[in-house]
């Protein structure tokens, strides 16, 4: 099995488990598995922009082998505009600087990102996994791909340090995870990749992870699919519940981006 599919079903099946609870406040609710509805009103097993961007990164390394900047961008329209890669190809979600970056790129140059510290949400980091997955790449590459939609520095650093924590994950290293309490389960790029640390690092099994990532509350497609990215490759997709596999929609579209 491909540490990649580990990854991506990990990543997807968080995003399906959080999209009902998104922007709902911590101890106002208990999920213990995958339903429908809720905040977007979607069938279970629906995921979100969070897997869709990953999907359309993925598909553009699976096609050129090598990191296109411009083709991954052109993808990222596509998504937006015509629902690829996105389940019945309806989009429900988007952040307010991927859209800004979105509706700035001119089909040539990729780099949309808005450099300013208000654009620090967790849009770039929430589709960078793939990177973890191609082999030699550069902080600089992985920094561009950021700047598609997020430019600042802290997202930027961001990134990078969640796919070189992701490939010591994949390459089985010894990792040295610390996080900040409180956690602040927001959309901030530093809240969310901090809750993400704190559920990866306090559980041992990747249920028990994206349960503890969806019942932070606050953003919670996104910072339970970071985190299953991460408990998917550490646990295997053997680990994750059949039955969420089975209530997942879309895994024909995600096995067509695999790599
Ligand atoms: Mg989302």
């Amino acid at each position: 099995m491909s540490k990649l599919k580990d990854a991506i079903y990990g990543f997807a099946i968080g995003d399906a488990l959080g999209v009902p609870y998104e922007f709902k406040e911590r101890g106002t609710f208990n999920c213990q598995t995958m339903i429908g509805h809720g905040t977007w009103n979607q069938k279970a097993g629906t995921f979100s922009d969070d897997t869709s961007l990953t999907l359309a990164t993925c598909a553009s390394i699976k096609k050129y082998g090598v990191i296109k900047y411009q083709d991954i961008m052109k993808r990222f329209t596509r998504w937006y505009i015509d629902g690829e890669y996105a389940i019945d190809r309806v989009v429900f979600d988007i952040g307010n600087t991927t859209m800004s970056a979105i509706h700035k790129f001119d089909g040539i140059n990729p780099f949309c990102g808005d450099t300013d510290a208000w654009s620090n949400g967790n849009g770039s980091l929430m589709r960078v996994l793939p990177l973890a997955f191609v082999n030699n790449i550069t902080d600089d590459e992985i920094a561009n791909v950021s700047r598609l939609t997020h430019a600042n520095k802290l997202s930027i650093d961001i990134c990078i340090k969640y796919v070189r924590l992701a490939q010591d994950i994949i390459n089985g290293n010894a990792v040295e995870l610390s996080y900040e309490e409180p956690i602040k389960s927001t959309g901030f790029v530093k809240d969310t990749f901090n809750s993400v640390i704190y559920a990866f690092s306090t559980t041992s099994s990747y249920k028990e992870c994206v349960l503890k990532a969806v019942n932070l509350g606050g953003d919670t497609d996104t910072i339970t699919a970071i985190a299953g990215g991460l408990a998917g490759i550490k646990y295997g997709y053997d680990s994750i519940p059949r039955e969420w596999i089975k209530i997942l929609r879309g895994k024909d579209i995600i096995d067509s981006c695999l790599f």
